[in-house]
């Protein structure tokens, strides 16, 4: 009898857990992709384009090893049945999902199955380690991360190197629907003509060798510096499940200084501490992890808003960072800080707003990550920044796009002003704006407000609320 093999959120078939164990009871496998709505939250628009071409390529890889992959629509549930009555399988193996409502959909449908006879076994194929696994000394969860991280990499052990089997038997004849019917590609517009991506698990492999034999070299210092390709750009094929953290820590370690290594495997433990929060405090999701920030003095700005989100505020770091999430689905995440920290704190504008909207524009949308990073920016989370960090705009440009590489890329009528102003054009004298050829205020906006008066408001609302002077 055959074993189904649910993909969902482990898009390879390199170190993939459950396609091991399947191909480990020796019998027929049936690899299905379903989609459904995510019972967290609905996709959105950028994970979706994604999507579409990370499932194309694993049916490429699946085809390449006598299988294919059998698309099917609808509730998870009811399509399992179908399946499992059309071949007469009598298991599903899966990798499993740790956010909060996916976990206990799961829960029911193993439920489920069970009772119809169906065995279903759960991996973790996904983070370095299941949620659960990294306790504290009481049992309970960790709320910082330093001692989260010690923790997991004393106890965690990273898996052996797998590259699965080199045939999977798969019955012949197994309806499924098609990719192109799906229409998860946008069309009428089609806003993706920036996006620089290979999805799937070929460029997840890409994207880590050439980290490796870049970024790698230098990546704790230069990791902060957003005109430099430093960083590994792999946020998204580990969204995915093209690649496992774990595989990508090991490389790492081979390939870079200990020191290098260290740095990006602590970056991938953020990324575990990220879905261990939200695994244990589910309400996190849309509620602040400090209670008392939920009393925050959001104000209503909806031009705001929309000046934040098509990069027209004045400041040129979150500018530039706002059109590069547009452009090309993805930010630097120094800039992610700065423009995330600009909307909550110089505009005083709530999270969720900010939250949703990356949710929406980044390939690598990812629950636990976006909702984490926010409420760190906001200062209402788990291990966040101090409630006084207020990021300067323009000193954070200064510091780390000190040459303007950056900015001139993302917001080109800044091009031609000298480093001096760049970061802060209406302070530039009027003759260097007229050699640059800017007028601020038509080519370029001016600023929408003003630094330190944002930054009084800030720390006056942010008092109210922290209960401190
Ligand atoms: P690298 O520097 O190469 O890091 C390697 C990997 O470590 C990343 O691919 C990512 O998986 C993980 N990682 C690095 N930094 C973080 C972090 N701060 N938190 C969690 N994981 C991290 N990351 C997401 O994957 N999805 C999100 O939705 C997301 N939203 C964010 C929202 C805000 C406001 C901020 C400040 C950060 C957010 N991040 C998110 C974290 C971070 O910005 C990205 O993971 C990173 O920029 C991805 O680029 P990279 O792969 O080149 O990172």
């Amino acid at each position: 009898k055959p074993v189904v093999l649910w993909f969902r959120r482990d898009l390879r078939l390199n170190d993939n857990p459950a396609l091991n164990q399947a191909a480990a009871t020796g019998r027929p496998i049936l690899p299905v992709f379903i989609l459904d709505r995510d019972p967290d939250r609905p996709a959105g628009a950028a994970s979706l384009w994604w999507l579409d071409k990370s499932l194309r390529a694993l049916d490429v890889s699946l085809q390449e090893r006598g299988a294919r992959l059998i698309l099917r629509r609808g509730d998870s549930l009811i399509q399992l049945r179908s399946l499992i009555e059309e071949t007469g399988a009598d298991a599903v193996f899966m990798n499993r999902l740790f956010e909060p409502a996916a976990f206990a959909r799961d829960a029911e449908i193993a439920h489920e199955l069970k009772s119809d006879g169906v065995e279903c076994r759960g991996f973790n194929g996904s983070l370095l380690a299941r949620p659960g696994a990294v306790l504290n000394g009481s049992d309970a969860p960790y709320r910082v991360f330093t001692p989260f991280m010690k923790a997991l990499l004393a106890s965690a052990e990273p898996p052996p190197h797998t590259t699965g089997p080199r045939r999977i038997e798969t019955p012949a004849e197994v309806a499924s629907e098609a990719m192109d019917d799906w229409a998860l590609h946008p069309t009428r517009p089609d806003w993706s003509k920036g996006f620089d991506w290979t999805p799937g698990e070929a460029g997840a492999a890409a994207a880590l060798s050439d980290f490796l034999a870049r970024g790698a070299k230098t990546y704790a210092a230069d990791r902060d510096r957003p005109g430099l390709p430093s960083t590994s750009r792999l946020s998204p094929h580990l969204h995915w499940g093209e690649i496992s953290p774990w595989r990508a820590a090991q490389r790492a370690r081979e390939a870079a200084s200990a020191a290098e290594a260290a740095k990006f495997v602590s970056e991938l433990g953020w990324r575990d501490f990220s879905a261990h929060l939200l695994h244990h405090f589910p309400t996190i999701v849309d509620r602040a992890f400090r209670p008392e920030y939920e009393s925050m003095p959001w104000r209503n700005d909806p031009e705001g808003l929309e000046a934040w989100k098509r990069g027209r505020t004045g400041y040129p770091l979150v500018d530039s960072g706002m059109r590069q999430l547009w452009t090309t689905g993805w930010m630097h995440n120094r800039v992610r800080m700065v423009a995330a920290s600009f909307l909550v704190k110089h505009l005083l504008i709530d999270w969720r707003e900010g939250e949703a909207w990356f949710w929406d524009t980044l390939v690598d949308a990812d629950l636990a990550s976006n909702v984490q990073n926010w409420q760190w920016v906001a200062g209402s989370g788990a291990d966040a920044a101090p409630y006084f960090r207020i990021f300067n705009p323009i000193g954070q440009g200064e510091k780390f796009d000190a040459d303007g590489a950056y900015v001139r890329r993302w917001v080109p009528e800044l091009r031609r002003l000298p480093d001096r102003w760049l970061h802060a054009p209406w302070t530039a004298p009027a003759e260097v704006l007229r050699d640059a050829g800017l007028r601020l205020g038509k080519d370029y906006p001016r600023p929408i407000l003003d630094h330190a008066q944002a930054r009084a408001r800030a720390l006056d609302a942010l008092k109210t609320v922290s209960g401190r002077d």
